[in-house]
């Protein structure tokens, strides 16, 4: 549940309870033990978590832990209590329904809402056993029919605990699986030297921007590929080239809005599909970018440049034809000598 809904439904239950507590002390036809004991007990536990709920909503874990506790010693006290100054079985079976029977179910919802499935199976087996212990001793010397019957009605709550350890124990099982679903996603995704989004993860950015321009949305699209990066290897070594790399996505990130998707294309190949913006735009960011990869200190001294091609998605294009178009424009700056950014295709 999260945090602000667990809030305001425990805030409603107190408010509740309180009322209830009220009401049972007021109306005085509750037996003696429920008004000195439990009712005035219940309430002020109940009035603490309120005041935790309203000024310390963090620690909403205490009330929970503490809850538990402070719920199950005096539910189960005020039970054996009653057992124990009831001196008629037939009268003393009577105090156990609704009340305390009641409240067993009640605990076991509450330790599997509370705590992990296998502590939730303990706890909430660990409570009608107590009961099952009180009730034997008050019954069993006096009318064993009712330790039978009482054997029989914690029996159906130690079902109710076990089923609902089930049921917690799919739902953890569940939570895993779309966890693990979803770290498999991220990887997927991600570009493993750089930690950006992949070519695939940039391939569905690209398809968005497809979509969005049938709604008259504009993106552009920048494709950059590092020059004579083949040189940065042979001279420096492979794990040069990758820190080069690294630190590459390091100075673009620094450079690029939060809404612009920024991934590795392939290689020392790099792609930004920026929101929002024409051609114009996207030639600016474009020359940011060049500014900031020319102007930055690599590590050991290693100054980089880049190549850039510029294009905006246009109405009736399809994610290859853009593609294909910032490919060439790319292959343009190559071949005019590099350190460039290109939005144009030269006239022949
Ligand atoms: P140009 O200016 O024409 O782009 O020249 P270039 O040397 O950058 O281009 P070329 O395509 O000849 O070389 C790209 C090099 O990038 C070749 C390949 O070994 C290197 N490369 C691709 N991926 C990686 C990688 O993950 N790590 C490293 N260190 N090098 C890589
Ligand atoms: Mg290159
Ligand atoms: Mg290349």
């Amino acid at each position: 549940m999260r945090g602000q809904v667990r809030r305001r439904v425990y805030l409603a239950i107190a408010g509740l309870g309180l009322a209830g507590c009220a009401w049972q002390i007021a109306r005085g036809r509750a037996p003696e033990v429920e008004r000195v004991f439990t009712f005035p007990l219940l309430a002020a536990f109940l009035l603490a978590a309120v005041a935790l709920l309203v000024w310390f909503p963090a620690r909403i874990r205490w009330i929970e832990v503490v809850g538990f506790v402070v719920l199950g010693t005096v539910w189960l006290t005020t039970a054996a209590v009653q057992l124990a100054r009831t001196p008629d079985a037939a009268d003393a079976w009577l105090t156990l329904f609704p009340g305390p029977f009641a409240n067993l179910c009640l605990l076991v919802v509450l330790a599997h809402l509370w705590f992990d499935a296998r502590w939730a199976l303990v706890a909430s087996l660990l409570a009608p056993a107590l009961a099952l212990a009180v009730g034997l001793v008050r019954f069993l010397p006096d009318d064993p029919g009712y330790a039978v019957d009482l054997v029989g009605a914690i029996g159906y709550v130690a079902v109710l605990a076990m089923l609902a350890f089930l049921m917690a124990r799919s739902k953890e099982a569940l939570a895993r699986s779309r966890a693990e679903a979803s770290r498999l996603r991220e990887l997927a995704h991600t570009d493993v030297l750089t930690g950006l989004p992949n070519r695939r993860r940039l391939m569905e950015a690209l398809h968005v921007a497809v979509q969005d321009r049938r709604a008259d949305g504009r993106t552009a699209v920048v494709l950059f590929d590092l020059d004579h990066f083949k040189g940065v290897n042979d001279r420096y070594g492979h794990d040069v080239g990758d820190l080069v790399l690294q630190e590459v996505t390091d100075v673009v990130l620094a450079s690029l809005r939060p809404d612009a998707v920024f991934g590795r294309w392939g290689g020392e190949e790099f792609l930004v599909v920026v929101p929002q913006a024409g051609l114009d735009d996207g030639a600016a960011v474009a020359e940011r970018l060049r500014t900031a990869i020319s102007s930055h200190p690599f590590s050991g001294g290693l100054s980089m440049t880049a190549s850039f091609g510029v294009s905006a998605v246009a109405d009736g294009d399809s994610v290859d034809a853009v593609l294909l178009r910032a490919d060439r424009l790319l292959y343009v700056a190559k071949d005019s000598g590099r350190d460039l950014v290109v939005t144009r295709l030269p006239r022949r």
